[in-house]
């Protein structure tokens, strides 16, 4: 069961988390460049950076994405929060900026459905969506 978060059937949580790539990441079964950790969140660097910095944050315990994390355990949302500043701390990016990204869905382009922050920096990042 995900901490604090709603009972599910064991068997349909087992799946989910089976099936999931970060988890899997987590349990050490595919590699990553690991470059924070804490106990409850691992932040790792993207393998199709966008930015010459782009690291994804997320927490150990799997949860689908920002609302589902936020609304089963708050306490792990901000713990997020607080690796993916870190993080941004860590790779020299507080100064000059950089951009805390969650997508949620398939309009946002979910592709990953365990939550995760992309930190990404090192450059001008240009406006945040294109004009439409
Ligand atoms: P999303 O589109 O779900 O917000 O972002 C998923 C991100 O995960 C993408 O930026 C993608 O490049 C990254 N990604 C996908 N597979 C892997 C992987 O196996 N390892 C790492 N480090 N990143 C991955
Ligand atoms: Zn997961």
């Amino acid at each position: 069961m995900p901490a604090g978060g709603t009972p599910v059937p064991w068997t349909e949580y087992h799946r989910e988390v089976t099936d999931c790539l970060f988890c899997r990441i987590v349990a050490g079964e595919i590699p990553a460049d690991v470059v924070h950790e804490t106990d409850t969140t691992l932040a790792f660097r993207d393998i199709m950076p966008k930015a010459p910095v782009h690291v994804l944050v997320i927490p150990k315990a799997h949860h689908p994405d920002v609302a589902a994390l936020t609304a089963a355990d708050r306490g792990l949302a901000g713990e997020v929060l607080a690796a993916a500043a870190a993080v941004a701390e860590a790779a020299g990016l507080a100064t000059d900026g950089y951009r805390t990204i969650f997508n949620t869905g398939p309009y946002a382009g979910q592709e990953v459905f365990h939550v995760h922050a992309h930190v990404v920096g090192g450059a001008p990042l240009g406006p945040m969506l294109m004009p439409r």
